[in-house]
C-alpha cells in the first residue's frame, strides 16, 4: 500500500485527531494490577510504577502558559517513563478552590440582582454545583487538546464523595489525637471575602501612611484628670476604640512616676491601666504602646500575659460594631478620619508623622487584611512538621533544584499552627456540632443526632468550612482510596459507594501507586501544597501496612520520592507575564498558529533547573520548521519505500517493530555511523532526563534528527538507494532497512517531546499493520539498541571534516553555487582508503568533480589545514574586472551607510535606556557584521588587478 502523506506539514490537520484518539481509546489508563492478595503483591518488582499527580488546577481556571509549561514537563517525563517500561500513571483532577469559586459565583449572583445571603446556604451550594457541571474543568478539556497523557478514568474533583470521606476522616483523626483545637486568636481577616485567611494568603505591600500621636490623659488616684498626658502613636487610630491599656517598659526612666496610674481613654471615656512589660521597645515612638488585644497579634499576647479583656470593635465586613460607641456602623477608614478629627477637636492630637509600613492584602481580592480576634480551628502542626522534616533530611524525598530543600526546611522549622477554618459556604464543612445545652463540641465521622457529652439533641453544625489546602494536602493518599480500604470506616451521609466488600479492590491502588514517584510543580505552592502533602502523607499513610503486611516505614510513608520545582515562563524580555502589562502569551493562540508540538518543544528546549524561561516566538517558529523538516524526511523515506516495493524490494517492518535492535557493524560507513550515533543519542537523552535537563535532552534529539539524520545521513542515502536494474538490490534493501529502522527509532526518541507529529508519522511507517495502538506504548530506544562503533565515528568524522572544509573554501574563494570543481587532498594519517572508498559522498556533498590525492598542495592554491589533511579547491574564476569594481564600490557605500546608522543609534543614550535587551543585542551584532563585510569588500577591491 503506497503512502499518501500530505505534501505540507499542517499541525491543525493532525493534532485534534490524535488528541481525540488518545482519549477515546483510553490509551493512558493505568488500572491497578491484579492480583491483589498480599502474598502475590509482594512478589511484584519494587519501583515498577511511575506515578505522578497533576497539581490540580482550580475548577474555575483557564490554561495559561505556566500550566502548559508545567504540563509539558510532566508529560515528557511520564511518556518517557511509560516507554521505558514503567507502569506510568498520571492522575488528573481539579480543586474546588473555596474562595476563588465562591467569589466567582457571588459575582454572577450580583449581576442577577441577588446574593448568596438571599439564596441561603443550601441553595447557594446547589448553585455552585450547577456552575461546576456547566463550566467547571474547562482547563481539563484544554489539557486533552494538548495531548496530556493522563488517565482520564481517574479524574477527580476535590469535593467528590470518596475524597470528602478522606477529608472527614483526617479531621476526626487529628481531633481525636488532640491535634485539632478551636480557639480565639488573632487571625488575618479579609473584610471582602469575610473569612479568615492563612499567613500564606496574605501579600505585603509597602504603604506610605501616617503615624498619629494621641495624648491620653493621666488620672489622679481619685480618678480626676491630672493635667499630665501619656502620648501613644498608632498607624490605625480607629483601633483605639478597643484599647484596654497602655504599656510601657518597666525601666523607662521617663515614665517611672506613672507606674500604677490609670488613663482616661479619649472618645470612649473608659479608665484603662498603665501596664509594665519588657516587650515594649524603649526607642520606638514615644515608648508608650496602646494595647488593643482584639486587633493586633502582639497586643493579644500582652493581653494574655496581663489578663486583660479583649474588646473587638469591628464586624466581619470591616465596619465598627456596637463596641465602638458613637462610631458604630462606620466603615473602618471613615471611622479612622472621624476618630482623628474628634481627637484633634479635643486637643489631644499630637504630631502626625509620615510612616512607611508593610500592609497585608488578601491574596485573592487585594483588600487590606484586618488583624482581628476571631474563633477559629487550628492544627497543632509541630508533630506533623517533625515527620515532614525528617523525611527530607533523611533523604526519603529529594528536592530539585537543591536550594529549595533549604527553603523548605527553613519554613518547616519555623512553622506556626495552621488556621484551617474558613468562613465560606463552598468547601468541606467542618464535621463538628456545637451543643447549646452543655456548650461542648461533638466531632464525628457520621452526622450525629445528639451531643456526645450530654445527649442533648440541641446541636448545630459548625458553619465554617475547611481551608482548600486541607483537602489538596490529602490527595496523594486520598486519590488511591485512603482511608476506606476495608469498609471499616463509616461513610459520610450522601450517595455512598464506599464501605462495601472487603476493600481489596481499593487497597490495590494504594499498594500499586503509593508513594508516588515524582511531583513537578511551581515554587509558589511549595508551602501551600507540597509541604502540606508531605506532612499529611507521612502522618496518615503510616497506619496503612505495606503490601506484604509489614509496617510502613517513614521512607515508604512519603507522598512522593522526588520533587522537581520548575521555573517561571516570562516574556521575551524576561518580564513576568501579567494582564496589567499586557504581555501575556495565550498558549492556545500560539498552539493554533504553530501546533502543540512546536510550542512544547520550545518550552522543553529552554527548561533547565532553576532558570526562568524567556518565551520567544522566534524559537517556536524555528521548531515549527524542525517539525516540517522531519515531515519532509518522512516523505522522502516513504517515496523510497514505495519505489522499492515496485521493484520487489521489501522493508522488513516486523523486525523493526519487534527487536528495536540495529546492527552497527553492517552496511556502508554511513549506515554503521548513523546506527551507532542513534545509540549514543539514546544514552544522552536518558542521562539528561534523569537530571531534569529537558533542554539538553531536546537539544540532543534535535541535533540528531536535523543534523545527523536529515543533513548527513539522508543526503548520503540518496547515493545508496539505487533501484535500477543493474544495481545491487540487496545493498539497496539493506540501506533502506537501516534508513527506516533508524527513522522509526528516532521517532520514538522524539515522541515524548513531539507526541502528535511522531504519532502521525509512526502510524504512516507501519501503514495498516501496526505493532501497537500508539507510539506512546512502544519501547523507548536505549543505548543498547546498537553497539557503539568507534571506528565508524572516526571515519565518518574525517569525511565530514573534509566536506565542511571544502564547503568553507568554496565560499571563501567565491566559487559559484552550482559550479562543480576538483579538489586536492594531502592526507597525513592512514585514512586515505576511507576517503577513496567514499569519494562519491565527498563529490555529492561538497560539489566535487574529482578528488585528487596529492603529496603536497599545488603552490598558489589557497588551502585549509587540519590535523588530518590539507585541502584545496582547484578553481579559477574569470572575472569582469570593471563590473566587479563597480559592484564592490556600491557594496562599500551601502555598508558605510548602514554602519553609520547603527553607530548613531547605539550612541543614543535615550534609545539604549528604553529599547528591549534583544533589540540592542541584535543591533550590536548587526554593527559588527557590517564592519566585517566592509573590511572584506575593501580587501577585495584592493586585490583586483589594476588596469
Ligand atoms: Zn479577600
Ligand atoms: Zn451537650
Amino acid at each position: 500500500m503506497p503512502h499518501d502523506l500530505p505534501k505540507a506539514y499542517d499541525p491543525t490537520a493532525i493534532e485534534d485527531r490524535w488528541a481525540e484518539y488518545w482519549v477515546r481509546e483510553n490509551l493512558f489508563a493505568q488500572p491497578a494490577p491484579e492480583p491483589t492478595l498480599a502474598s502475590e503483591a509482594s512478589a511484584r518488582p519494587a519501583g515498577d510504577a511511575f506515578t505522578v499527580l497533576l497539581p490540580p488546577p482550580n475548577v474555575t481556571g483557564q490554561l495559561h502558559m505556566g500550566h502548559m509549561f508545567e504540563q509539558a514537563e510532566i508529560d515528557i517525563m511520564v511518556r518517557w517513563r511509560r516507554m521505558t517500561g514503567r507502569r506510568a500513571l498520571w492522575v488528573p483532577g481539579t480543586d474546588h478552590a473555596g474562595i476563588a469559586t465562591q467569589l466567582m459565583v457571588e459575582r454572577q449572583l450580583a449581576t442577577e440582582g441577588t446574593s448568596r445571603q438571599k439564596l441561603g446556604r443550601e441553595a447557594f451550594e446547589a448553585r455552585v454545583w450547577e456552575w461546576k457541571r456547566h463550566y467547571g474543568g474547562a482547563i481539563l478539556d484544554q489539557m486533552k487538546r494538548l495531548g496530556a497523557s493522563v488517565d482520564w478514568q481517574r479524574e477527580y474533583f476535590t469535593m467528590d464523595d470518596h475524597l470528602s470521606v478522606a477529608v472527614r476522616e483526617a479531621f476526626v483523626r487529628l481531633y481525636e489525637q488532640g491535634l485539632i483545637y478551636r480557639g480565639a486568636y488573632i487571625v488575618n481577616w479579609c473584610p471582602r471575602c469575610q473569612t479568615a485567611i492563612s499567613d500564606l494568603e496574605v501579600v505585603y505591600d509597602e504603604h506610605k501612611g501616617h503615624l498619629w500621636e494621641i495624648r491620653y490623659p493621666v488620672l489622679t488616684d481619685e480618678g480626676q484628670d491630672s493635667g499630665e498626658f501619656l502620648t501613644v502613636s498608632t498607624t490605625r487610630p480607629e483601633t483605639m476604640l478597643g484599647d484596654v491599656a497602655v504599656a510601657i517598659h518597666p525601666q523607662d526612666e521617663r515614665y517611672l512616676h506613672l507606674h500604677g496610674k490609670k488613663l482616661r481613654l479619649p472618645l470612649m471615656g473608659r479608665e484603662i491601666p498603665i501596664i509594665l512589660d519588657e516587650w515594649v521597645s524603649l526607642d520606638f515612638g514615644t515608648g508608650a504602646v496602646k494595647v488593643t488585644p482584639a486587633h493586633d497579634p502582639n497586643d493579644f499576647a500582652l493581653g494574655e500575659r496581663h489578663h486583660l479583656p479583649s474588646i473587638n470593635v469591628m464586624d466581619d465586613t470591616g465596619h465598627i460594631n456596637e463596641n465602638g460607641g458613637a462610631y458604630a456602623g462606620l466603615d473602618r477608614y471613615v471611622a479612622r478620619k472621624r476618630v482623628v478629627a474628634d481627637v484633634e477637636a479635643q486637643g489631644l492630637l499630637g504630631a502626625i508623622k509620615d510612616h512607611t509600613n508593610n500592609v497585608g492584602h488578601c491574596d485573592r481580592c487585594k483588600t487590606v487584611v484586618e488583624p482581628r480576634l476571631s474563633t477559629q480551628w487550628f492544627i497543632k502542626i509541630q508533630p506533623l512538621a517533625e515527620k515532614a522534616i525528617a523525611a527530607v533530611k533523611q533523604g526519603h524525598i529529594r528536592i530539585t533544584p537543591e536550594q529549595y530543600e533549604k527553603t523548605y526546611l527553613n519554613w518547616m522549622e519555623n512553622i506556626h499552627d495552621w488556621c484551617i477554618s474558613r468562613q465560606l459556604w463552598w468547601g468541606h464543612r467542618i464535621p463538628a456540632w456545637h451543643c447549646s445545652t452543655c456548650h461542648k463540641t461533638t466531632v464525628a465521622r457520621v452526622d450525629p443526632t445528639a451531643c456526645s457529652h450530654c445527649g442533648s439533641a440541641q446541636i448545630t453544625q459548625e458553619t465554617d468550612v475547611l481551608d482548600t489546602w486541607f483537602s489538596s494536602g490529602l490527595l496523594p493518599v486520598s486519590v488511591f482510596g485512603w482511608p476506606n480500604f476495608g469498609g471499616k470506616i463509616p461513610s459520610a451521609p450522601g450517595p455512598s459507594h464506599l464501605g462495601t466488600g472487603d476493600g481489596r479492590e481499593n487497597r490495590a491502588d494504594f499498594d500499586a501507586f503509593y508513594p508516588t514517584s515524582l511531583l513537578i510543580t511551581g515554587f509558589d505552592i511549595l508551602f501551600f501544597w507540597v509541604a502540606r502533602m508531605i506532612m499529611f502523607g507521612c502522618w496518615f499513610s503510616r497506619d496503612v501496612p505495606m503490601p506484604d503486611g509489614s509496617p510502613r516505614s517513614l521512607a515508604d510513608s512519603v507522598p512522593f520520592r522526588e520533587v522537581y520545582i520548575h521555573a517561571l515562563v516570562r516574556d521575551a524580555n524576561r518580564e513576568k507575564m501579567s494582564k496589567t502589562k499586557g504581555n501575556v502569551v495565550d498558549p492556545i493562540e500560539i498552539v493554533k498558529q504553530y501546533g502543540t508540538d512546536a510550542v512544547r518543544f520550545t518550552l522543553a528546549s529552554m527548561a533547565s533547573p532553576g532558570t526562568d524561561i524567556a518565551f520567544n516566538i522566534a524559537r517556536t517558529e524555528g521548531y515549527r520548521a524542525f517539525a516540517n523538516k522531519i515531515w519532509n524526511a518522512a516523505r522522502f523515506l516513504f517515496m523510497n519505500v514505495d519505489h522499492a516495493a515496485k521493484v520487489g524490494i521489501k522493508v522488513d517492518l516486523a523486525s523493526i517493530a519487534k527487536d528495536l535492535q540495529l546492527d552497527s557493524d553492517e552496511g556502508t560507513l554511513a549506515d554503521r555511523w548513523i546506527t551507532s550515533w542513534l545509540a549514543l543519542t539514546a544514552k544522552n537523552i536518558d542521562s539528561a532526563l534523569n537530571q531534569y535537563r529537558f533542554d539538553d535532552a531536546a537539544s540532543v534529539v534535535y541535533q540528531f534528527f536535523w543534523g545527523d539524520f536529515c543533513d548527513w545521513y539522508l543526503e548520503i542515502a540518496k547515493l545508496q538507494l539505487d533501484y535500477s536494474e543493474t544495481a545491487n538490490h540487496e545493498a539497496t534493501r539493506r540501506s533502506l532497512q537501516v534508513l527506516v529502522g533508524v527513522f522509526e527509532a528516532a521517532l520514538r526518541l522524539l515522541s515524548p517531546f513531539m507526541p502528535f507529529l511522531t504519532e502521525e508519522l509512526w502510524h504512516a511507517v507501519y501503514g495498516g499493520d501496526l505493532p501497537s495502538k500508539s507510539i506512546a506504548l512502544v519501547r523507548y530506544p536505549s543505548s543498547d539498541i546498537a553497539r557503539p562503533n568507534l571506528v565508524a565515528h572516526v571515519n565518518m568524522g574525517l569525511l565530514q571534516e573534509l566536506i565542511v572544509e571544502v564547503r568553507a573554501l568554496r565560499k571563501e574563494i567565491g566559487v559559484e553555487e552550482k559550479a562543480v570543481t576538483p579538489i586536492e587532498v594531502c592526507i597525513f594519517s592512514g585514512a586515505q582508503p576511507v576517503l577513496k572508498e567514499n569519494r562519491a559522498i565527498i563529490e555529492r556533498m561538497a560539489r566535487v568533480s574529482e578528488v585528487r590525492f596529492v603529496e603536497g598542495i599545488t603552490a598558489g592554491l589557497s588551502k585549509h589545514s587540519t590535523t588530518n589533511f590539507d585541502v584545496a579547491v582547484v578553481y579559477e574564476r574569470t572575472i569582469d574586472v570593471p563590473a566587479e569594481r563597480d559592484r564592490l564600490t556600491k557594496d562599500i557605500a551601502k555598508y558605510e551607510k548602514g554602519l553609520a546608522a547603527a553607530e548613531r543609534q547605539l550612541g543614543n543614550e535615550g534609545f539604549l535606556a528604553k529599547a528591549p535587551a534583544h533589540i540592542v543585542e541584535g543591533l550590536k551584532k548587526q554593527e559588527s557584521e557590517t564592519r566585517l563585510l566592509l573590511e572584506k569588500a575593501h580587501a577585495a577591491l584592493e586585490a583586483l588587478p589594476k588596469d
